[in-house]
């Protein structure tokens, strides 16, 4: 295991495995041949790789034996518990009856339920679903889809974007191309489509003395002048609703979705809400829009949809969009995306029983209970003097750490704080995983509120450790 380190031996985890099924061996012949998302491999030097080999309900269970708490939901996908009997049940019933189908001329129950369920929970006049296999897809499609809409309607000078500043909508080219966090984009943007900037209306960036509402209100401003000199070029304004997850869990008031509805109904551009990390209950609602309320043109959601099972994405649009496409077959109108795997019927499968977990549980009231007792927990660090803000939405809590509070100047980056509060985390049985500096909770609904104590202990620990120097 050269060159790796292990959780130094505590309390807690005191267990060691120099079998050929520990974490050592694993890590070692992982290293040789794979290569990990959004990492530097020359990081696992001296950062354990961790080899998990089970889950059960909130927790992940490595190779020695080791617990971690999962306080980020494997990247925000997992709701009801890893290794979740239910899905699991449903999977398993599925593989024997029909793993996968072409998608193009065939359809399936798993596929076709799924749709109908979709269309019911969601906002109304979201009627017709297209479906596709990660977050990122969805997102082209839906790009795609609001271009091609536009051209079927004989606009086809409308080929820009709107996007947030602080936006992240994946990292496929042209989700990247609509996302604005510059660890992802920077490198690549030689490569990518160049949208229009909307100032952000992220609370945190607001003015002094300015209300959340004040700021959506004021960005709405900002926005209406964007559009005033570039609505007749642009197909739509793409925005994760509520939440800007990976720009750093920056939150903001419904008020902007209100009004970014009405803003595209007078300059006809489309909405597009990119529900992947905020939709199934994170915020509080079933959807993030749901708060404004407001219905957009296009809705993006995948991650949580099969609770963290399987990768699926669906895009949900109207019914006036889809009849911009339904047209006589020479007319070349049809809408041109396709994945192998489009419609899978293992991953339909997985998400109806989730989403029927959401019809049989009282789910948002669980979590409304839980979200109360993180915000309590949370409260006390908002006199933290490396604290800049503390905020919330729903199952969505973020701590963010500045060098110094006055003037909430933040550390530099190359300092990696949040990477030390990870790795205090993980020497103590919790996964978090700050973005930054900012530590964040995002945990699977079946937590409970002593696991809540557990990260929130862990993760105050973790900021001390953070910020000594
Ligand atoms: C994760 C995420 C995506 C991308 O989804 P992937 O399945 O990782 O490609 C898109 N938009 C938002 C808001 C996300 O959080």
């Amino acid at each position: 295991m050269r060159g790796l380190e292990r959780p130094p031996p505590s309390a807690d985890h005191s267990r060691m495995n120099d079998s050929a099924s520990g974490n050592a061996a694993l890590a070692a012949r992982d290293l040789q041949h794979v290569w990990h998302p959004c990492t530097q491999m020359h990081d696992h030097e001296t950062i354990p790789m961790l080899p998990i080999v089970r889950g059960e309900g909130a927790w992940l269970l490595d190779a020695d034996g080791n617990r971690y708490l999962d306080g980020i939901s494997s990247w925000w996908t997992n709701l009801f518990g890893h290794a979740n009997p239910r899905l699991a049940a449903a999977l398993a019933d599925q593989a024997q009856r029909l793993e996968h189908v072409i998608f193009a001329g065939f359809t399936h129950t798993p596929a076709i339920e799924l749709a109908e369920e979709l269309v019911r929970i969601t906002p109304p006049a979201l009627d017709k679903v297209f479906f596709a296999d990660n977050g990122s897809a969805a997102i082209e499609v839906a790009l795609k889809m609001s271009f091609h809409y536009w051209l079927n309607q004989g606009h086809g000078e409308k080929t820009r974007f709107i996007a947030l500043t602080g936006s992240y909508h994946g990292e496929t080219l042209g989700a990247l191309s609509v996302s604005d966090v510059a660890l992802y984009r920077k490198t690549y943007a030689p490569l990518l489509l160049t949208p229009f900037l909307a100032p952000s209306p992220d609370a945190y960036e607001g003015e002094p003395g300015e209300s959340a509402e004040q700021t959506a209100e004021r960005r709405l401003g900002e926005l209406r002048t964007l559009l005033e000199r570039h609505a007749h070029e642009t197909c739509a304004v793409i925005v994760e609703p509520l939440v800007q997850c990976a720009g750093g869990m920056r939150m903001y008031h419904p008020s902007y979705l209100t009004g970014l509805r009405a803003l595209c109904d007078e300059f006809a551009v489309h909405f597009i809400a990119d529900e992947i990390a905020v939709g199934f209950g994170r915020t509080g609602t079933l959807f993030a829009c749901e708060q404004a309320p407001v219905s957009p043109d296009f809705m993006c959601l995948s991650k949580g949809l099969t609770g963290g099972t399987l990768p699926l994405s669906a895009v949900l649009t109207t019914q006036r969009v889809y009849d911009a496409f339904y047209a006589e077959y020479n007319a070349g109108k049809a809408f041109l995306h396709s994945h192998s795997y489009t419609g899978n019927p293992l991953a339909c499968r997985v998400a109806l029983e989730t989403l029927a977990i959401f019809r049989d549980e009282p789910v948002l009231e669980r979590n409304r209970a839980l979200a109360a007792h993180l915000a309590r927990r949370l409260a006390p660090l908002r006199d933290h003097p490396h604290v800049g803000d503390v905020r919330q939405t729903g199952m969505i809590a973020a701590v963010e750490l500045v060098a110094q509070k006055a003037g909430r100047r933040p550390y530099p980056a190359a300092e990696r704080r949040g990477l030390r509060a990870y790795l205090h985390g993980l020497r103590h049985g919790a996964l978090l995983r700050p973005l930054g500096n900012v530590v964040y909770f995002m945990p699977p609904y079946v937590v409970s509120t002593t696991e809540i104590d557990l990260l929130v202990d862990t993760a105050i620990a973790g900021i001390e450790h953070a910020i000594a120097d």
